[in-house]
């Protein structure tokens, strides 16, 4: 098959699009024909080596799968060939106390399709077991449905399961032009919160209004805290959604409002931030990082997604080919959602 692989650590130029061989399955697991791949930042931080983890070489990034079933293992029951799917892209035992609890990301074996050891969807085919595939909702396209399973299941975990948010909050969306900052939007206002959008340019937050956006502000000509503080009338935000890190990090930790919750995870421009303590202790703030999320909340994401009030957000689609081209426009922040790759 093709696909595109890398076979060293380093930019956008270690990855090659070339022949590869096609996966072979055990009898759990189905071969899905990749129709559609969307990029993460993942995908960087593999190919780049910066994550401490040893990636067996040459390797296949692309964790958010849609595509259609190839063929299945002789103890497949639930999936027919044929059958248009999306890929849930957390695997983990299945049997220990974090995976029966709900917690299958604290799974001594979590892995993530195409993360750091298992080769994933920059591929005319991948391998996943039968308990990962779900249906595409009806009527959404196989870009649409390769755009949403990680962004959308990261965001609504810290959302939902660790900052439980709710009608009354008042919620700081920061990168709300990112793939999560998409879908944060969406599900804050899903469970009836106010969202301020924060972006770096005023297009982003047309974009972010038009999801659902009730204010916005231009982080690079206006003052964020500022802002913040006159949008919620001194306040301060009950919830603040980030995954930029950094910088960033350090001047949200002021705008929490008391009671307030920092989310966190990505820390794409940065993972080292100071923290003022006093605010955290005379606020009752709290800060939380999530990392993806559980599978089951992925199963009520679908059915939002079925009845259209979330939706897939795609900035661009590329030929698997120039899957260094969007990796290249990932880095740069230059999208509004999702990039991806059609096979
Ligand atoms: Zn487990």
């Amino acid at each position: 098959m093709k696909a595109v692989r890398f076979h060293e650590y380093g930019g956008p130029e270690v990855l090659r699009y070339e022949d590869a061989p096609d996966p072979i399955i055990a009898p759990h697991e189905a071969l899905v024909k990749v129709r559609a791949c969307a990029l993460n930042h993942l995908d960087l931080w593999c190919r780049k080596g910066l994550l401490g983890i040893t990636t067996p070489l040459p390797h296949i990034s692309g964790s958010d799968i849609a595509g259609e079933v190839a063929a299945i293992g002789s103890i497949v029951t639930r999936i027919t060939p044929g059958q248009r799917v999306v890929v849930s892209p957390g695997i983990s035992c299945g049997q220990c106390i974090y995976c029966l609890s709900g917690r299958d990301t604290a799974c001594r074996s979590y892995e993530i399709v195409g993360g750091y050891r298992i080769d994933g969807g920059y591929a005319e085919y991948v391998k996943v077991p039968e308990v990962n595939i779900l249906p595409i909702p009806e009527g959404m396209s196989f870009e649409g449905a390769a755009a949403f399973p990680l962004t959308f299941l990261t965001a609504w975990n810290m959302l939902v399961n660790l900052a439980h948010v709710k009608r009354s909050d008042e919620v700081l969306v920061m990168g709300a032009g990112s793939g999560v900052g998409s879908a944060a939007i969406q599900i804050a206002k899903l469970f009836g919160a106010r969202v301020i959008a924060a972006a770096g340019s005023d297009e982003k937050l047309d974009k972010a209004r038009a999801l659902g956006a009730d204010d916005g502000i231009n982080y690079v000509n206006q003052d964020l805290v500022a802002e913040v503080r006159r949008l919620t009338v001194k306040r301060g935000a009950d919830v603040i959604f980030e995954h930029v890190g950094g910088a960033v990090f350090e001047k949200l930790i002021p705008v929490l409002a008391v009671g307030g919750r920092l989310v966190t995870c990505g820390a794409t421009a940065g993972h080292l931030a100071q923290t003022d303590i006093r605010y955290l202790f005379m606020r009752q703030a709290s800060i939380m990082g999530g990392f993806m999320g559980p599978k089951a909340d992925l199963l009520r994401i679908v059915q939002e997604l079925a009845r259209g009030t979330l939706k897939p957000v795609v900035d661009r689609v590329f030929p698997l080919k120039e899957a260094a081209a969007a990796q290249c426009a990932m880095e740069d922040r230059k999208l509004f959602g999702k990039l991806v790759l059609v096979i």
